[in-house]
């Protein structure tokens, strides 16, 4: 194994691994300045390096960036998935209350189904029905 890297957090491997800084073969059209910030949030400024795990041998970018920003990323991932698992909740409410609101609009008709059929009455049926009518009454 060559030796020489620092120990970084390697996102192949998942662990903390032997990583040697490389440089980039120089390509006229790319930006090799390592200071980067960003254009709209100029608070958010920070130092690249190119990285090669000495055990996976895959290669990727660390930033050197403010503790400060590395903290609010953290808050800013905690609130997001707060609000993950609110929504997912709240779909699940919707999901059922969609149902439900299924079950009801089916009730309601078959009840209008039923209230608007027509029942057919013969004249010698409406006579005796009239006759039992005025009976009681
Ligand atoms: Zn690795």
């Amino acid at each position: 194994m060559i030796k020489g890297g620092t120990k970084i957090y390697c996102p192949f491997c998942k662990e903390f691994q032997e990583c040697q800084r490389i440089d980039l073969p120089h390509r006229d059209w790319e930006d090799k300045d390592q200071r980067k910030q960003h254009p709209e949030h100029k608070d958010l400024a920070w130092f690249e390096r190119q990285r090669k795990c000495l055990e996976c041998k895959n290669q990727f970018t660390t930033v050197e960036i403010d503790k400060d920003v590395l903290d609010e990323l953290i808050k800013l991932r905690a609130t997001f998935d707060g609000v993950r698992y609110e929504v997912h909740d709240l779909e699940a409410d919707l999901l059922k209350l969609n149902d439900r609101l299924k079950n009801f609009q089916n009730k309601l008709g078959l009840q209008r189904a039923i209230g608007n059929q027509k029942v057919k009455v013969s004249r010698k049926s409406e006579r005796k029905l009239q006759t039992l009518f005025d009976f009681i009454n």
